[in-house]
């Protein structure tokens, strides 16, 4: 009898407690969250540093036209194939890249000459098959 008594006094308390500090644990995991995320970002920057400064000979711009915000700056493969290349890898660009030693088949675009490049070689939207968009286009007929 004792024993119960005891056990449902320990059960009250837990519940008691996980009640009272609820919202401090909801608090804690989103302040730790964002924090990861920061530090994650870091990361990813610094090796996006690491990469463009390679393949630009430490010029940090684009290969075409000069441009320099690194905001903009990224990989480009130079003979194409760039998203089913992305897909094969299962990872982040940079970090393969650091890890493959630099393979020689990378150029620093700004993401205006890539998309330019794009079009220029119809990859633009070369992700999508003419039978999806088929269908987009049924489905938005048939509204
Ligand atoms: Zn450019």
């Amino acid at each position: 009898m004792r024993k119960a008594i005891r056990r449902e006094n320990n059960k009250r308390y837990s519940q008691d407690f996980y009640l009272r500090h609820k919202d401090k644990k909801t608090e804690y995991r989103k302040s730790n969250k964002k924090r990861d995320q920061e530090t994650r970002q870091k990361h990813q920057s610094k090796l996006k540093e690491i990469v463009i400064s390679h393949y630009s000979d430490k010029s940090m711009k684009c290969q075409k036209c000069g441009f320099s915000d690194m905001r903009a700056l990224s990989l480009d493969h130079i003979d194409g194939g760039g998203s089913k290349h992305l897909k094969e890898i299962k990872t982040n660009l940079y970090s393969w890249v650091i890890k493959n030693n630099f393979p020689k088949m990378f150029q620093v675009l700004c993401m205006n000459c890539q998309w330019i490049k794009r079009c220029e070689n119809n990859e633009l939207y070369g992700h999508i098959s003419d039978k999806m968009i088929q269908k987009y286009i049924e489905e938005q007929i048939g509204k």
